[in-house]
């Protein structure tokens, strides 16, 4: 994804969605995007997936795939080479079709697999997910929400994509379920050599499955770095503050967190230059006029040497 920009023009103005955001996944890894809600991490999973709905659209900078635009042609894309896991497994589901017929049709549609070579290929989606093979015939209404969920996977799985994105998958489930899934989901796309790019407000999630983070705040990337490196040593201050905020995050906090003071702007009123200057600690004249671009990983007047 390259300088991406997406705006939403009503009556009242436009409003900058996600504003030049730049990032790269590498092939297999899970690329974690954390940020508080309306941040923009699910508007980047939408706009990889074409699923930006008017009047927002994306009015510049582009999103290419092995070296190929997919900014025009989303649909083509969207299903066989990048599938999607969103919050509720029901909406990945039709309520009236057995978890096989919904497996196999997305074989079908989009893998060379057909009749029997499909449904041997269900069964085995199944087996790797941890679900009898038997319940091929059930209806999304007789799983568990932690095994539908088991199920969106697999049927994630089912047309072999090269990118499955992960939008809050785990919000809806308790924390042990929650566990297990993600592991799950580790586990089931390294084997195909899947990458992930795993949406979630959670530092904690982000610690435990993410190779890479990227941090979001106001429609902005503001840092990217390994999972290890920003957790152990954040360097744009939002981040600090996400780190010090997290229960467990961090060995040297003892029983009160930190807590960032203020709250992210809406859309409709992002400060000029940087759009975390007013709860900035460390805030310069600079931060009030300039915005600051991602260099050196971290969108950060004074934090983006070395
Ligand atoms: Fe703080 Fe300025 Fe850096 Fe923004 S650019 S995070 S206001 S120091
Ligand atoms: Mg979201």
């Amino acid at each position: 994804m390259e300088d991406l920009s997406v705006e939403f023009t009503s009556r009242r103005g436009v409003l900058r969605a996600l504003d030049n955001v730049s990032l790269t996944l590498e092939a297999g890894e899970f690329l974690g995007m954390v940020g508080e809600s309306g941040a923009g991490k699910s508007m980047t999973g939408n706009a990889i997936l074409g699923l930006i709905d008017p009047p927002g659209k994306i009015v510049s900078g582009d999103i290419r795939l092995q070296g190929e635009s997919i900014v025009k042609n989303p649909e083509r894309i969207r299903g066989s080479h990048i599938s999607m896991i969103f919050q509720d497994p029901l909406s990945s589901l039709n309520p009236l079709k057995t978890i096989g017929a919904q497996l196999i049709e997305t074989i079908e549609l989009h893998t060379p697999r057909r009749g029997t070579a499909a449904r041997e290929r269900a069964a085995e989606l199944m087996t790797q997910i941890g679900v009898d093979a038997d319940r091929l015939s059930a209806y999304p209404h007789q799983f568990s929400g932690g095994m539908r969920q088991r199920v969106v996977i697999a049927l994630a799985m089912a047309s072999e994509p090269e990118i499955i994105i992960a939008d809050e998958p785990t919000t809806a489930l308790d924390v042990s379920v929650q566990a297990q899934v993600l592991d799950l989901l580790r586990e089931v796309c390294s084997a195909h050599g899947t990458s992930v790019i795993l949406i979630t407000h959670d530092m904690g999630v982000i610690g435990h499955w993410t190779d890479r983070v990227g941090v979001m705040y106001a429609g902005r990337l503001i840092e990217i770095g390994t999972t290890n490196d920003i957790i152990r040593s954040p360097r744009h201050p939002y981040t600090q503050g996400l780190i010090a905020s997290t229960p467990t995050m961090d060995a040297n906090v003892d029983t009160t967190l930190y807590q960032i003071p203020g709250n992210m702007p809406p859309l409709t009123a992002i400060p000029d230059g940087c759009a975390f200057n007013p709860r900035c600690p460390i805030a310069e004249d600079k931060c009030r006029e300039v915005i600051p671009h991602l260099i050196n990983d971290v969108a950060c007047h004074l934090r983006s040497e070395t």
